[in-house]
């Protein structure tokens, strides 16, 4: 009876840590319209803040000492392996990285696609838009409009429930339209050739080189750091079927348990906030790996669950601002975005 007191309302009191969540570091400074990117010199600036509280996986849920931060990457991208890895290395600091297996070796994703049509400008002013079988939407595009930087997940307006079949929007208002109806279908990379064949009339392939690891790539980052599931597809968790969950959980698993030869016990939900996964989810993965990880954000305790273990998303700071931020990440009360 005292332990289980002594656990509630002291131990669990006090934050044991906080898990920051990266996805890709660049060369330099690029236009990021997810907010997803830290440059190398502002990570290197970021790594030379933490590596003194930067601790292993387990030891992020013990409440003493306090302070401690745990690095994990999400998606796999290529820039993991060419920059984010050295600088790990050079200053000792270990990390998670979570990796989307369908992903491997693509040159990019359906959402890195879309910021790059919006990014290149190349979109037409007047189209139709087909939301589903019955809803076509007429969209005009506002004069002059420079798309800005708000992440596409920040947009409050409720889309979903557009009446009016001729709209005037922003860039950044169609990009969050966008956004959402392609994250919140059940076959993402179809509806979005077809998205891409009505906002624009180029055809042209301007990304270069490949955005994702190759297998070998992983294999090699898995011999020093550990290595996550991220599902097979990165699609939305809580839109599908129990079994289609289960099978997007261990097809990456087990591919990845291939590559790195060795047990995954680790696991992030795609796109991981509040609505893209459920109870169902939630299940699943404390039966298939050992901890799993949200993009919600909190700090960690004792006895926060294992399959829901919160994360503080990292932005392109330089090391004065993200020591800021970092303390603001100990200190902020617990919310869900
Ligand atoms: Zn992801």
């Amino acid at each position: 009876m005292l332990k289980a007191f002594i656990k509630r309302f002291i131990v669990e009191k006090l934050p044991a840590g906080v898990v920051l969540l990266y996805h890709r570091i660049t060369e330099k400074d690029e236009k990021d319209l997810y907010k997803i990117k830290v440059s190398l010199k502002n990570f290197e600036e970021q790594i030379e803040v933490i590596k003194k509280f930067a601790c292993p996986l387990e030891d992020i849920f013990c409440p003493k000492p306090k302070g401690k931060v745990l690095l994990t990457f999400d998606d796999g991208y290529k820039d993991n392996f060419d920059y984010a890895k050295k600088i790990l290395e050079k200053h000792g600091v270990g990390a998670v990285f979570f990796i989307t297996t369908g992903f491997l070796g693509k040159k990019y994703s359906w959402y890195d696609k879309l910021e790059e049509i919006f990014l290149t400008g190349k979109i037409k002013k007047n189209f139709s838009l087909e939301i589903d079988e019955k809803t076509t939407l007429e969209i005009e595009l506002e004069k002059d409009d420079e798309i800005d930087v708000l992440p596409p997940f920040t947009y409050s307006k409720p889309f979903e429930k557009i009446s009016n079949r001729k709209l005037n929007l922003k860039k950044s208002e169609l990009f969050a339209l966008l956004y959402r109806k392609i994250k919140y279908s059940k076959n993402p990379d179809e509806i979005f050739e077809k998205v891409k064949k009505s906002i624009s009339d180029d055809d042209e392939d301007e990304m270069d080189g490949r955005n994702y690891m190759i297998e070998d790539e992983v294999a090699e980052l898995g011999k020093n750091f550990l290595i996550g599931a991220h599902t097979e597809t990165h699609r939305t968790l809580s839109i599908l079927e129990e079994r289609e969950q289960e099978s997007e959980m261990l097809i990456s698993a087990i591919k990845l348990e291939k590559i790195c030869n060795r047990k995954i016990e680790l696991f992030a939900y795609p796109f991981g906030l509040k609505e893209d996964f459920n109870e169902k989810t939630l299940e699943l993965a404390k039966r298939i790996f050992k901890f799993s990880f949200t993009g919600i954000k909190g700090q960690v305790y004792f006895l926060t669950p294992r399959n829901q273990i919160p994360r503080f998303a990292v932005m392109n700071w330089n090391g004065e601002i993200f020591e800021k931020k970092l303390i603001d990440f100990f200190f902020e009360r617990k919310r869900e975005l």
